[in-house]
């Protein structure tokens, strides 16, 4: 650490032993990071991008070669047949609710195996909320497998449930729960459990925090389809908005029929100015995406050192940017997004503080101080405040910073008194 901040010195040696502690976890990263960068530039090299890719088009968007080159840059990524990568998907949650809204039709059947989906979609399916146009108000059935206590999928309830399934829904990253997340691995094994069973089932995952962590990707390991946010991983913090829809080519066309309408689908959608920042961000994914995985892996270590618990673990394999530290009091809480919000760039000296956002039981912290608006592979903290009053940490677009910020969230604890560090 620099002296550009007043930490407590006790604090500057525990974030050398800490970055000590990470270095094994530091090498698996640069690894991935290396490997996924060549795997981004090959992808641009096949697709033949050129200068006339990165300008935008109007209107309609007939024949826009950006458009297009930047769907098979994404393909060629993912490892999937087809994609659609489009600045007109509002978020994640749109994106996500694209591709269900596109796969399924009355009386079929999803099947979440990974337990309650991320909040945002309980209404896209019709869980929660009511007159909203879900997708079990237009007839489509839904099921719910839990995790088994050990946070492992119940391959045996999956199989069963896929004989009449349509869509088997696996969610990769914990979301805002304390459960592991799932490895590119178990997903594959999930895909193959479950097409055992019925090889017409469609396998779609919620990739969300998960693009670019591991080498490979969801549909490389025999999902179907899958759908993510460009404000989080794969946007490199560059796309300003947007999201993407990637696996076989079939299914990628009935989302696209949906996004846009029905024998239309990949063939219309102007581009605008937005080609440039798209481009670059998917190039530059690869290194924001391993600052944001060091990122946590650094918090882990650290707050270990600390004496919090922390999960997952420094030295644990990572499959998303997602870290959560269970910070014990709703003020030792507060402190930490505190301190997050003052390693920002943008707003460091708002102070974030709890209120009743709809849809929780309970009060919400936020911190984060980003570039693109709500974009959380920008550092950022959010947290319920209930029991074990517990943060998750995500983002960080480069190291240095994403550390630096993790390091202030303790020295708030220390300046209001709340963590007492030992000389
Ligand atoms: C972020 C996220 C989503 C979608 O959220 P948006 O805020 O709509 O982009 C869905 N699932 C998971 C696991 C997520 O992390």
């Amino acid at each position: 650490m620099t002296d550009f901040f007043d930490i407590h010195p006790r604090l500057l040696e525990l974030s050398r032993q800490a970055e000590q502690l990470c270095v094994p976890a530091f090498a698996r990263i640069a690894e991935v990071e290396e490997y996924n960068g060549q795997k981004v530039l090959a992808a641009f090299r096949s697709a033949g991008i050129s200068e006339a890719h990165l300008k935008g088009t109007t209107g309609y968007g007939y024949d826009d070669r950006g458009r297009e080159g930047l769907d098979a840059v994404y393909a060629a990524i993912f490892g999937a047949e087809d994609a659609l990568v489009r600045h007109t998907f509002v978020s994640g949650t749109h994106a996500l609710a694209t591709a269900l809204f596109g796969i399924l039709r009355p009386g079929e059947l999803m099947v979440s195996v990974t337990g309650a989906p991320y909040d945002t979609l309980e209404e896209t399916i019709g869980i929660r909320g009511g007159g909203t146009g879900s997708l079990m108000e237009w007839g489509v059935r839904y099921r719910q497998i839990d995790l088994l206590p050990d946070g492992t999928p119940n391959h045996k309830a999956i199989a069963q449930a896929a004989r009449e399934a349509k869509v088997i829904y696996i969610q990769r990253s914990r979301g805002y729960s304390l459960r592991p997340s799932l490895t590119v691995e178990a997903i594959g094994q999930i895909a193959q459990a479950a097409k055992a069973e019925n090889p017409d089932v469609i396998v779609m995952v919620d990739n969300c925090y998960g693009e670019l962590v591991e080498k490979r990707e969801p549909t490389q390991a025999g999902a179907d389809l899958m759908a993510g946010s460009l404000i989080k991983n794969p946007g490199g913090g560059i796309a300003p908005t947007g999201g993407y829809i990637a696996g076989r080519k079939k299914l990628v066309e009935q989302c696209a029929y949906r996004l846009t309408c029905p024998g239309m689908g990949k063939e219309v959608g102007c581009t605008l100015d937005t080609l440039r920042g798209m481009y670059q961000g998917i190039f530059l994914a690869p290194a924001v995406v391993a600052a944001a995985v060091k990122t946590a892996v650094f918090a882990a270590a650290f707050y270990h050192l600390l004496g919090f618990a922390v999960n997952p673990a420094h030295d644990a394999p990572r499959t998303d940017i997602i870290q959560s530290v269970l910070t014990g009091s709703p003020e030792t809480l507060c402190a930490f997004c505190r301190g997050i919000q003052k390693g920002a760039p943008v707003d460091s000296f708002v102070t974030p503080m709890p209120w009743d956002m709809p849809g929780y039981d309970s009060q919400v912290i936020m911190a984060a101080g980003a570039f693109t608006m709500g974009a959380s592979i920008e550092l950022s903290a959010d947290a319920p405040l209930r029991e074990p009053y517990a943060v998750w940490l995500q983002g960080g677009l480069t190291y240095p910073t994403g550390k630096a910020g993790v390091v202030l969230s303790a020295q708030e604890m220390v300046d209001e008194g709340l963590l007492k560090l030992g000389e």
